[in-house]
């Protein structure tokens, strides 16, 4: 088949599939625990979870410095966090205040240097943000000999290597990856202090933390049950619900919400562009080579199905290079798989020709599905291993597909939860703490997994289905506490230890 109309084939494919489907909003089935009479102890699914979600998309989509949300964007943003609430002391308790200090915990002790969290932090105390920040200076930071000074309330603070403390690996903090601020006067005893944790995908809380003040979604559901319920009650598509609850969350107008939407599809593009023009190595104590053009120049001249995998594969290892070198990225749902998402979208707009508003709507379905996995799971890896990071993003995508292409909700929760059924177990083991191997390559896989789950999902009898997207993402959370703690994100296990020699 020639490329056209291979690709022809899969837009006819869905849109179709859309006619068939549209109104098929059947359950998500069980199976019944009797038909397994006999086997003794088995267990049982417990029931969608019934919290509101109240998660806003700019929240979830942010764009940040590479290479990873928990570990380098989340300790941007509670360093300057931290620098905001140094504004707000009563100037006597600051003026005994000689030195800041960021003690690292857990997983960001054991892989904050490959991660980059030591640059972020000083980066965040230098009033970078997130969006906005300059990378060329994250790579300045951090290196023994060079110092900052700040001024907060006119006070001047030296900041630079010795202003981060790796800490403890074990503790027993309620979370893994926990940042504890602290001022400290002249013998050493804290000023001020605050315990932060870095909860996944850039997302941060800190101990103590008074509840923040948000609007109430419009629309109130904990689960997909619950989210299908609103729709078929309300005959309300998929991103009309997202979209009036954004609106009433946030407080921000539709016009501001379309031009997020806008901002992380343009950093998604651009991130695949860019990546596609470079070469050479990547920034690792270990020869590590850039391949997304390779890959790309070869796959431009297969013909038929090895040119659509080479193509789309050679779109997430460019956003994923990019990333790792400490480009900014969007987290979708995490930075650690920030190359997912834009390879199937890449491929919408330049392949499939999607329109920019079906491109929106598909992005709606996605966030929808990283609420879900958010709110009931996790999308770290620190947390649940790399299933919540690249199995999260290939399930986000799959829905963001299936969801533009005009497929029923039914269609898109099947292919999200197929997308993430099939990474259940994946473990987190970044080979030296680096977001090299396997993270970049996972992306180009998970990409591909959800392009598969979209076609499936899109060409089945989804009324014949069992299971849905709540039952796989309760999978996920069971699995992942069940995986050992150097199988997420230690870099302590599998590939981490197989990879090195001794
Ligand atoms: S292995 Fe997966 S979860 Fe772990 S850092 Fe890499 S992308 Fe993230």
């Amino acid at each position: 088949m020639k490329r056209r109309d291979f690709f022809k084939a899969a837009i006819i494919s869905s849109a179709g599939m859309s006619l068939v489907f549209k109104h098929d909003l059947s359950p998500a089935k069980g199976i019944n625990a009797s038909v397994f009479d006999g086997r003794e102890g088995v267990r049982c699914y417990q029931g969608p979870p019934t919290d509101t979600i109240d998660t806003s998309i700019s929240e979830l989509l942010k764009i940040g410095p590479g290479p990873s949300s928990s570990h380098t964007v989340a300790p941007l943003r509670i360093a300057a966090n931290f620098r905001a609430a140094m504004e707000e002391l009563p100037r006597q308790r600051l003026s005994r205040a000689r030195k800041i200090e960021a003690r690292l915990y857990g997983s960001l002790s054991s892989t904050g240097r490959g991660h980059h969290t030591d640059r972020a932090i000083l980066a965040g105390l230098l009033g970078e943000k997130p969006e906005s920040c300059d990378t060329d200076l994250m790579q300045e930071l951090g290196h023994s000999g060079r110092t900052d000074t700040i001024s907060v309330q006119g006070q001047d603070f030296v900041i630079g290597a010795e202003t981060i403390v790796w800490a403890k690996v074990d503790h027993n903090f309620p979370f893994e990856n926990t940042l504890v601020m602290r001022l400290l006067d002249e013998q050493g005893e804290a000023v001020f202090s605050r315990q932060y944790y870095s909860t996944g995908g850039g997302f941060f809380k800190w101990k103590g933390q008074p509840e923040e003040e948000r609007g109430e979604p419009v629309y109130r559901y904990s689960s997909m049950t619950g989210f299908k319920k609103v729709a078929e009650n309300e005959n309300k598509e998929l991103h009309e619900i997202m979209m009036a609850n954004e609106k009433a969350i946030t407080g921000k107008s539709e016009q501001e919400i379309v031009a997020h939407l806008d901002l992380v599809l343009d950093t998604m593009q651009e991130g695949v562009m860019l990546g596609l023009e470079e070469e050479g190595l990547l920034p690792a104590p270990f020869e590590f080579y850039r391949k997304a053009r390779h890959i790309h120049q070869q796959a431009l001249k297969m013909e038929g199905g090895d040119r659509f995998m080479g193509l789309v594969s050679s779109y997430a290892l460019a956003v994923s290079e990019g990333n790792a070198a400490g480009r900014l990225a969007v987290t979708a749902p995490t930075l650690g798989s920030a190359g997912t998402i834009p390879a199937v979208l890449h491929l919408m707009q330049h392949k499939l020709n999607y329109s920019r508003d079906a491109m929106r709507r598909g992005l709606l379905a996605a966030a929808l599905v990283g609420f879900l996995c958010k709110n009931n799971a996790s999308v770290a890896g620190a947390e649940v291993g790399c299933q919540g990071e690249i199995g999260v993003a290939s399930a986000m995508a799959a829905a963001m597909i299936t969801h533009a292409g005009g497929a029923s909700l039914q269609a898109t929760e099947t292919a999200a939860s197929r997308a993430l059924m099939h990474h259940l177990g994946m473990s987190c083991d970044p080979v030296g703490g680096f977001v090299l191997i396997p993270c970049i390559e996972r992306n180009a896989f998970g990409a591909l997994k959800g392009y598969n789950a979209y076609l499936l999902a899109t060409n089945e009898m989804l009324s014949q289905m069992w299971g849905g997207l709540d039952r796989t993402i309760a999978a996920m959370l069971e699995t992942g506490r069940a995986l050992p703690r150097a199988y997420r994100e230690m870099g302590t296990g599998g590939l981490a230890v197989t990879l090195v020699d001794c």
